[in-house]
């Protein structure tokens, strides 16, 4: 695909404490410290120099700073990386918004801070609420309270940035439907401008699967019932979100219009993406010698991330990975399944050289009969139904 944008993510993988169930490339880091924090900022503005022999060129789409919690950094320590990344990627037009978020923890939150974000070019936040349930997020093993996630969104609304956006996670031990659609009610009194509900997975050799494993967590053990909660709240959630204003936009992404998250967009896309910092993905755009794109990810663990560049080099975790046509189709059609705009057949044919029926012919028919899938008709465009994205895995299955 011909692209010449590019989305910025950066991980920041410090935590306050490391959550029970966490499969992120995370360091636990009570505070950070001057010494550390600048090393692997100056680390990560010395990856940004070298990968530029790949991305050069390219104008900026998106900035997006995660992890880990990247709201332990200075507001100075984020400046300097707002304005690295845009120096290397100037946007196309003068006047053209780039998103630029940071993700926030309430437990961590300097209220003193977001000021300091904000002329930092940080113009939307998005707050990992999880829930406001004292008890839920005491299970989750989350280091804060109900109380903790009122006030950092509060303090965020206040602040004036132009998008708020809340993770609310579901499926969680002690979580009954009330408690969800509860936190639901209190994200959407907030009037935040983005809302992202996250099913919780259990993650092998994370404590929560050892404790899953053990009949230790408070969810239901029979698989069955498992998913029935989940399809439960999921329904919940759409029904509460979009009857507050909110468009499903992604499987898991509610937004108002206007506000569907541009960087996240980009992965569903399947658009060039730059990942620098300690166990970061980056999506490369293609070339002559990777027509199907390629991916490449940094170590997950930080001496080997800040080694590799204190030695004039590129860490990598893994060779990079070229992907096949196969692959890359089977991809190309169940990310962009995810979004609500669906398939563009026409975009897809241009990458494949044929469009979607010449490779799942059969599995096509059978999904649009079953009232999973929709098919445009004209353009052969592909997207899920409401009845299709309650089963969204079972149906991309067919597509990989
Ligand atoms: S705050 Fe988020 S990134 Fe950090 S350990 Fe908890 S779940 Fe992982």
């Amino acid at each position: 695909m011909r692209d010449s944008s590019v989305g910025v993510y950066v991980h920041v993988p410090f935590c306050e404490r490391v959550c029970p169930y966490c499969d992120f490339a995370v360091v636990a880091a009570r505070s950070l410290g001057r010494a550390r924090e600048d090393g692997y900022v100056d680390a990560i503005l010395l990856e940004l120099e070298r990968r530029m022999a790949v991305f050069g060129g390219r104008s900026l789409a998106s900035l997006y700073l995660g992890g880990g919690t990247p709201s332990l950094l200075q507001p100075a320590s984020v400046a300097r990386i707002v304005a690295a990344v845009y120096a290397a990627f100037p946007p196309a037009a003068a006047d053209r918004r780039v998103e630029v978020t940071l993700e926030v923890n309430p437990s961590t939150l300097e209220r003193s801070r977001l000021p300091g974000f904000r002329e930092a070019g940080v113009n939307r936040v998005s707050l990992g609420v999880q829930s406001f349930n004292d008890e839920v997020l005491r299970r989750l093993g989350r280091a804060h309270r109900g109380d903790e996630g009122r006030r950092s969104v509060s303090a965020c609304r206040e602040a004036g940035f132009d998008a708020v956006s809340l993770d609310l996670i579901f499926a969680a031990p002690a979580q009954t439907l009330p408690i969800f659609e509860r936190d639901l009610a209190e994200a959407v009194a907030f009037e935040p401008e983005h809302v992202s509900t996250y099913e919780l997975t259990i993650e092998a050799g994370t404590p929560f699967a050892t404790a899953a494993a053990r009949g230790q967590l408070a969810v239901p053990r029979d698989p069955d019932q498992q998913i029935e909660r989940s399809l439960a709240m999921m329904g919940v959630a759409e029904a509460r979100l979009e009857g507050a204003g909110f468009r499903r936009y992604e499987l898991s992404s509610y937004a108002r219009p206007g506000f569907e998250s541009v960087h996240n967009r980009r992965y569903w896309q399947r658009r060039p993406v730059l990942g620098l910092g300690m166990g970061a993905f980056s999506t490369e755009p293609i070339s002559p010698e990777t027509p199907f794109g390629s991916r490449r990810a940094n170590p997950r663990n930080l001496d080997a991330y800040l080694t590799g560049i204190a030695a004039g080099g590129l860490p990598e975790a893994g060779p990079v990975e070229v992907l096949d046509a196969k692959t890359a189709r089977g991809e190309a059609v169940f990310l962009a399944l995810r979004d609500v705009d669906g398939l563009d057949a026409e975009r897809f044919a241009e990458e494949f050289g044929a469009p979607p029926r010449a490779f799942w012919d059969p599995a096509i028919s059978s999904l649009v009969t079953e009232g999973l899938l929709e098919e445009r008709a004209g353009s052969g465009d592909l997207r899920l139904t409401p009845r299709g994205r309650r089963v969204s895995d079972s149906v991309c299955e067919c597509f990989v």
